[in-house]
């Protein structure tokens, strides 16, 4: 039986409050293959799978975004959301 593997992709985001496992808040926005979006501690590695997940503007987003280099690359620096 081969490994179930899970690749998981950070996006723009934050969870709030402390990571479960090691209790520090530093848990990072992840999203699964299956687009279930989840969270991935910064910390101690520790991922889990979010029970919802609450839109929010862009321009309301706190500044700790340091872990989000990667996945704000392609996005301008506006801090606006994309109007149709
Ligand atoms: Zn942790």
């Amino acid at each position: 039986m081969p490994d179930v593997v899970i690749r998981a992709f950070r996006v723009s985001g934050f969870v709030p409050g402390p990571c479960t496992k090691c209790g520090k808040e530093e848990r990072g926005l992840v999203m699964f293959e299956d687009y279930a979006l989840g969270w991935e501690c910064l910390s101690c590695g520790e991922i889990g799978r979010a029970d919802r997940v609450e839109w929010i503007e862009g321009k309301d987003r706190p500044s700790r975004t340091s872990w989000t280099k990667k996945s704000d690359q392609s996005t301008p620096h506006t801090g606006q959301m994309p109007r149709p």
